[in-house]
């Protein structure tokens, strides 16, 4: 019998006593500064009852060595504090992005790399489903990448089908591209009201659908999606792309428990089973719930959600959006602005009304996360999290700047004297690096952005992200691009912010436990703290930096149960 930790609720906590097994490996590197490397690790009750040598472990009384993982590197569970369950929605739609891209299965799904490449997929799709009336539905596409092509519009897409409506979900979830077909069964039209129907020009509507509400308009498409992420597939799936990963705990940042608390069984029903592979975090989108009208109704409706945690789905805090993507061009952008491109600039959040919504939940003591990419956005703030703490003294808040991809030295050091924390965004530096240096922001603030070392220095507690499904789950990734900085075009974006590895595989560990108030219990390998673990075939610690993002997977234990990734 598997016995969990205990979670916030000593109730969830069962007592049952079950056989201590011993795992030797290869090596096993613990995060531990007392002692950074042991032989083996014993575990009981799903928790780690002792790491040393095989002696010391065996030390504890009757138990078993399980040998499997002899020849693998053991670190503490991985632990991802900004994913979105969208990563298993999209899993079960077809990918046409740029980059090759797992699979649940283990293998790699190719990129797509030409829009004749894209429209030969989308007239295979059509003659696979020929017939069925639903529209085509891909995802995952970035027209930043085709620099020698015009942006995708609807007279490309036509050339696929005139009659079936097609949708083509950009990576970043915030545009879609559309044919006539799709814009005539909706009746979108260059008389349209809605703001975000892009036109050519001609004045017509050009295909391109920007932001959720114009998006909404081709509601048979959009209810598609919708259908694929409340699907009780998508997070089965989730879960074993979490252990292909070598993934233990991932925290879903768009978590809708304010907006639909009725969707929280279906999460619990699967999530708490002990057979699901990963522990999932709902960090919720600040919203007034149902039935609510102030944002007090919004943090008592959080302390609810927490009532019913289990050690396996649990409740993170909340999420603010302040504004949108640097690649978008939608990032709030502070003096002297983009490099090229148009300014599109959105506040998603009013500023003259972040800290109202932040003080109901400050004073429960219920962590906040604030999505930030552009600079116009930190000094905002941590000028909020300051008048915070000034009003209500919760020092220990661990409130965290989100993505931190443009956050400067000054801005670390205010952080680091308000207990603030930051998840920074390495992928960027190889999803979207070179675009940033040539295009966005240009080779300064490039050399800048994703700022780990810059963290490390004035000493502010940091993770690293993936964003997940914006870029494929995987520390390996995170921690690669952290560590090298290379983009795909073989440059080093800004040396001089490289981290180490020890510090790469620190904040995908006890890092992201810190800030989601976690690490008593998880992100290193320490008697007293849930037996999460994730195998690999080699060390990162050791091992080529430029191999970091290479290494295999075993898969992972999570509260002492192992699970075997799906490896191609
Ligand atoms: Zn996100």
């Amino acid at each position: 019998m598997i016995v969990e930790p205990p979670g916030p609720s000593t109730t969830h906590y069962r007592r049952t006593v079950s056989e201590t097994v011993v795992y030797p490996a290869r090596r096993i590197v613990t995060m531990d500064p007392a002692q950074p490397e042991v032989e083996a690790v014993a575990v009981r009750d799903g928790r780690i009852l002792a790491a040393g040598s095989l002696d010391e472990c065996a030390g504890w009384g009757d138990h078993r060595i399980d040998r499997r993982f002899a020849d693998h590197v053991i670190v503490p569970g991985m632990i991802e504090a900004h994913a979105h369950t969208l990563e298993g929605a999209f899993s079960l739609l077809p990918y046409v992005g740029w980059f090759d891209r797992h699979n649940v299965e283990g293998g790699t799904t190719p990129g797509i790399r030409t829009y004749d490449a894209l429209l030969d997929r989308l007239r295979q799709l059509d003659a696979a489903t020929r017939g069925s009336g639903e529209p085509i539905v891909v995802g995952g596409f970035d027209p930043i990448y085709f620099r020698d092509e015009q942006r995708l519009t609807r007279d490309h897409l036509d050339r696929v089908s005139t009659e079936r409506p097609i949708f083509v979900f950009h990576a970043s979830a915030h545009l879609a591209t559309v044919n006539t077909a799709m814009l005539e069964r909706h009746g979108i039209t260059r008389d349209s009201p809605t703001p975000g129907v892009a036109r050519g020009p001609d004045g017509e509507p050009n295909g391109e659908l920007q932001e959720i509400p114009a998006m909404a308009l081709a509601m048979s498409a959009l209810s598609i999606i919708l259908q694929k992420m409340n699907d009780p597939e998508a997070i089965e799936v989730l879960g074993q792309i979490c252990a292909n990963q070598g993934i233990t705990t991932l925290t879903d940042l768009a978590a809708a428990g304010l907006q639909r608390p009725d969707g929280q069984a279906q999460w619990h029903s699967i999530v708490d089973r002990e057979e699901y592979p990963a522990r999932i975090l709902q960090r919720h989108i600040a919203a007034i719930p149902p039935g609510g009208e102030t944002w007090d109704d919004a943090a008592e409706a959080v302390e609810r959600l927490a009532a019913d945690d289990t050690a396996k789905l649990r409740t993170a805090g909340i999420k603010v959006v302040l504004d949108g993507s640097i690649q978008g061009f939608t990032a709030k952008m502070d003096w002297p602005g983009y490099y090229t491109g148009t300014d599109h600039g959105q506040w998603m959040t009013p500023p003259e009304q972040l800290l109202d919504i932040c003080r109901p939940f400050h004073q429960r003591m219920i962590n906040i996360h604030t999505h930030c990419n552009g600079d116009l956005t930190i000094d905002l703030w941590i000028d909020t999290v300051e008048q915070l703490v000034r009003e209500s003294a919760w020092l220990d808040h661990r409130h965290t700047v989100q993505h931190s991809q443009l956050t400067k030295a000054h801005h670390f050091r205010r952080m680091a004297r308000l207990g603030m924390c930051a998840n920074i965004f390495t992928n960027h530096i190889w999803y979207w690096g070179d675009q940033h240096h040539d295009i966005t922001i240009g080779p300064e603030r490039a050399r800048r952005m994703e700022p780990c070392a810059t963290a490390e220095r004035e000493g502010v507690s940091f993770s690293i992200h993936s964003d997940a499904n914006v870029t494929p789950l995987g520390h390996l990734h995170t921690m690669w691009c952290a560590v090298n900085r290379v983009t795909p075009s073989g440059r080093v974006l800004g040396e001089r912010e490289r981290i180490s590895p020890y510090s790469a595989l620190r904040a995908a560990t006890l890092g992201a436990a810190h800030q989601l108030h976690l690490d008593g219990e998880m992100g290193s390998i320490e008697c007293g703290k849930a037996a999460d673990l994730t195998v690999l075939d080699d060390d990162p610690l050791t091992i080529d930096p430029m191999a970091i993002r290479d290494i295999g997977v075993w898969g992972t234990v999570v509260g002492g149960r192992p699970f075997a990734a799906n490896r191609g």
